[in-house]
């Protein structure tokens, strides 16, 4: 186990320093003030790790989700205008939110550019190419400490300060919601015992598992401990 801090700042929720003002109480202030260690080979905590880890992994997906939902409009607007016959054929409203999201992500991962009229699937493709290479440094990013920050700033708020209109990975996710894959866990947390554990299947090929506590920080993927996590929670959903 790595004793360096998680650079995000993360804490251990309900974990004090005894010189906290709320030592030994659960209903002060303070929600926790002692650090989250680092994963081992990062500089990042692994909740931090695997967090941006999943956005980047679901990108493809919400690409092709953002993007279908353009054809969708398209689609209705020509049932419209059918039933509408006599009508003066309009210029039905695009969904320019789809069209700037769609463009902001694939700039944000440096996907290969693709035409306006490429299918939902082909935009995929692309968003796969550069999440790919992306994922190939995945380690070496999360174990940079300039690095790491960066890829938090556009991929993890939903709000970049000073440039609302920019579409972070997050809150694309936000407005285009890909299905909760989740699966909850019948054996308690290993940190907290609690029994609010999530199972996360991955979204890409060869990407891991994750098991994530809702109660406090835990949070580990198949691979970790040689595999401990998965023995413990394999088959174990509900
Ligand atoms: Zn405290
Ligand atoms: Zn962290
Ligand atoms: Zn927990």
């Amino acid at each position: 186990m790595s004793d360096r801090a998680c650079i995000s700042g993360c804490v251990r929720t309900g974990e004090h320093y005894a010189a906290c003002a709320d030592y030994g109480r659960a209903d002060g202030e303070c929600t926790g003030c002692v650090p989250l260690e680092a994963r081992d080979g990062a500089m990042v905590c692994s909740r931090c790790y695997g967090r941006l880890r999943r956005h980047l992994e679901d990108t493809p997906a919400l690409i092709e989700h953002i993007r279908s939902s353009i054809g969708q409009a398209a689609a209705k607007r020509y049932g419209h205008e059918r039933t509408t016959g006599s009508r003066q054929p309009r210029t039905a409203p695009m969904d320019v939110s789809a069209v700037d999201a769609s463009r902001d992500i694939m700039a944000a991962i440096y996907a290969p550019s693709t035409t306006a009229d490429a299918s939902p699937a082909a935009w995929r493709a692309h968003a796969q190419d550069g999440i790919a290479r992306i994922l190939a440094d995945y380690d070496a990013i999360a174990n940079d400490a300039d690095a790491f920050p960066q890829w938090w700033a556009i991929v993890m708020p939903h709000e970049i300060p000073g440039h609302d209109d920019y579409w972070t990975i997050s809150r694309a996710l936000n407005r285009w919601p890909l299905a909760d894959r989740r699966r909850r866990a019948n054996k308690p947390c290993p940190d907290c015992e609690l029994l609010d554990v999530h199972i996360i299947p991955p979204r890409q090929a060869r990407a891991p598992t994750w098991y994530a506590c809702n109660q406090c920080t835990w949070e580990a993927n198949e691979h970790d401990h040689d595999g401990l996590w998965a023995a413990l929670f394999e088959g174990t959903d509900q």
